[in-house]
Parts: structure tokens; sequence; C-alpha cells
């Protein structure tokens, strides 16, 4: 009998839970990725990366290319659940004289955010000039015609099942997709995708070959903001030991786990609380589920006007990609979780 109270005692107490509480129970036993878990991954894209990069050096010693690197969200303590996803940076050299960037609000289109890359110097240095003129249209350096060169030089010629097998990995292309991107199992049940992610530099802006979402401006290039707002995010928190990252990888979380949510992406996430943060200067640990919240009331404002400006450049509107239906559902779903926030942690 005293074992059965001690069970209701500990239900009560369950109950009694607050939403801080919550949060960190969700934290630990959800978000969090196990280290082990981590490496394998890591290990697995770095095995990966290095064949790559060994493959398009042999087979094509002339493409311009800077070596090309790992990033994402698993290499900066914020990939959630399951370590799955990375990309693979795949830095263009384009030359100085030969190229500029036009910002999507000087172009026709009017979309900051994007941007052309236009031949400059056809005159002097003629098509051919450079090793990328073979990717151009209109006049423009096309990330969807690089995309595919890339599909096309990798998925044709690289024999996936040999690799994978030197390699201890199955690892096959995905198709059909937009991006060059590999699935690679390297545990039973465990898979990994790798999204290769043709980029170029300019005026110190990282622009990459992802296309818009549902494929309008496909001969333009997406700035990335994503290195800057996650070493944005990080510094605040090593400044004053505060919760902003653990907020940020809770909402990655639920919105990974919900049909609805998951079309909101951790760039928008990221601004949200980059915004916050501007608002109110005090995220210590004990008032994670009031910064939670704020964050919650946050975006559901920004989606109520559609517009989620990018903290590093306001005209860029984050909810750019979103329809409108879906905007409504977002906001009503966020809306509807207010009155009980934790039925979002329900797993
Ligand atoms: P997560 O995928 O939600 O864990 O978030 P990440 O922070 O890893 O973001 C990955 C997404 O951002 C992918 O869809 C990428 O295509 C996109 N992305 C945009 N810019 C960058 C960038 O500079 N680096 C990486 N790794 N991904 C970027």
């Amino acid at each position: 009998a005293s074992s059965k109270k001690t069970q209701m005692d500990l239900k009560k107490a369950r109950l009694r839970l607050s939403m801080q509480d919550k949060l960190l129970v969700y934290y630990r036993k959800h978000v969090v990725i196990p280290s082990a878990e981590m490496s394998r991954a890591k290990q697995a894209a770095m095995d990966i990366c290095t064949e790559l990069r060994n493959f398009i050096h042999a087979k094509f010693p002339d493409m311009p290319l800077r070596d090309m690197y790992l990033s994402g969200s698993l290499y900066d303590d914020l990939q959630v659940i399951t370590a799955d996803h990375v990309q693979l940076m795949v830095p263009l050299i384009l030359e100085k004289n030969l190229w500029a960037a036009i910002p999507g609000e000087e172009t026709i289109m009017n979309v900051p955010g994007f941007w052309l890359v236009r031949r400059e110097n056809m005159e002097y240095f003629p098509r051919g000039n450079s090793y990328w003129d073979r990717c151009i249209v209109g006049g423009y350096l096309s990330p969807k015609v690089v995309n595919e060169t890339f599909d096309r030089a990798l998925s044709g010629t690289i024999n996936w099942p040999a690799i994978g097998s030197v390699l201890d990995l199955i690892i096959r292309p995905v198709v059909p997709s937009e991006m060059l991107t590999l699935e690679v199992q390297y545990d039973t049940g465990k898979k990994l995708f790798i999204e290769f992610l043709p980029l170029i530099v300019m005026e110190e802006h990282m622009l990459i070959a992802k296309p818009h979402r549902d494929g309008r401006y496909e001969n333009m290039w997406r700035q990335s903001f994503r290195t800057a707002e996650t070493v944005k995010l990080r510094a605040l928190d090593e400044r004053d030991g505060g919760c902003r990252c653990c907020c940020l990888k809770i909402l990655k979380a639920i919105c990974k786990s919900s049909p609805v949510l998951n079309k909101l992406t951790a760039s928008q996430l990221t601004n949200a609380i980059l915004h916050g943060c501007a608002k109110e200067s005090d995220w210590s640990p004990d008032l994670l589920s009031d910064k939670f919240l704020m964050v919650l009331k946050e975006l559901i404002s920004y989606l109520e006007q559609g517009f989620l400006p990018c903290s590093l450049d306001t005209k860029v509107n984050l909810f750019l990609e979103l329809k409108e239906e879906e905007i409504d559902e977002l906001g009503y779903m966020l809306y509807c979780s207010l009155s009980e926030p934790e039925t979002l942690l329900n797993t």
C-alpha cells in the first residue's frame, strides 16, 4: 500500500511540475543527442567528405574550388533529437574582375535576400575565360545549373556502393532532389542526410545555391546568414551563461516533431530569439519558461504580420517562402498552444 501511495505522490508531484521543469525534462529526454551518436555521424560525414574531395580533385582537376567543408547544426551543437543531417559546403572560386553580385532589391524581382551574379567584362574576357562560364544563363551565373553540374559529375560517375563498402557505410544519392543529397546509413537504423551546398562569397556575403522553396527566382543565389546568426546567438549565451541556445533547441525539437510546425526553420526560430534578445537582455537559465513563452508570442505576432525581419538585414523577410495558408496555420497552432503550452511538449 505504501508503494502505491508513493506512486500517487509521484504522480501528483509530476502534475505540479512547473512549465520550467517540463521544459528541462523535455530538453534532457528528447532534445539532446547522445554524444556517441554525434561522433558517429560526424565521422561518417567526414569520411565521405574526404572521398568526395579526392574524387573531384582527381576527376576535375581544373575546377576552381576551395576546400569543401562540413557545416550545420551538428557542428554547432544545435542539432536536436537525432543526428540526421549535415551540409557539405562547396565553395566555388570566382574571378573578382569577372563577376558582380547584385542585391535582389535592385533587380526587377525586387527580392531582398536573393542575389544575381552577373558576368562582367565579356568584351575583354570572353566566354570561356572563367571555368564557371559554362553555368551562365542569360548573362548570370545560375545556381540551378551549378547544382546540375555537380549532380551530373557526381551521381553518374561515382561508385557509391564501392565507396560505401570501403567505409563500412551504405550510401545512396536521394532521387529526386533539387540539391545533390546523399543518404548514408551509418549504424543499423541510423541515417544521415548529407546535402551538397555550392556557395560563393562575394563582397563578404555568403551566397548559396539553395533554391527558393517553390522554385521561384531560379537564377538567383540565396544569401546565407546562418553563420553570423549562430555566432551571434552563441556569443550572447557565452557572455552571460544564458538559455538562448537551449530555448532554440527546444523550439527546434518541437517543430521537428510536428507536421504543422516543421515548416518553421532553424533560421526563423533563431531570428525570433535574436529579436527577443534585443528586447530583453536577461536570459538567465531560471527564466527559460518565460523566454520560451515570449518567443512563442513573438513568433505569433510576426506570423500575423507575415513578415519576420532577418536580424542581420531587416529588409529580408524570413517568411518569404511560406504560403499564406501555411502562415495562417502556423499562427493558429501557436496561438492555440498559448493557453496550454505544455501540449507542445507531448511526444
Ligand atoms: P537544422 O537543419 O534545423 O538543424 O538547422 P541548421 O542550422 O543546420 O540549418 C541547416 C539548413 O540551413 C539547411 O536547410 C541549409 O540548406 C540551410 N543553410 C543556409 N545557409 C547555410 C549555411 O551557411 N550553412 C549550412 N550548413 N546550412 C545553411
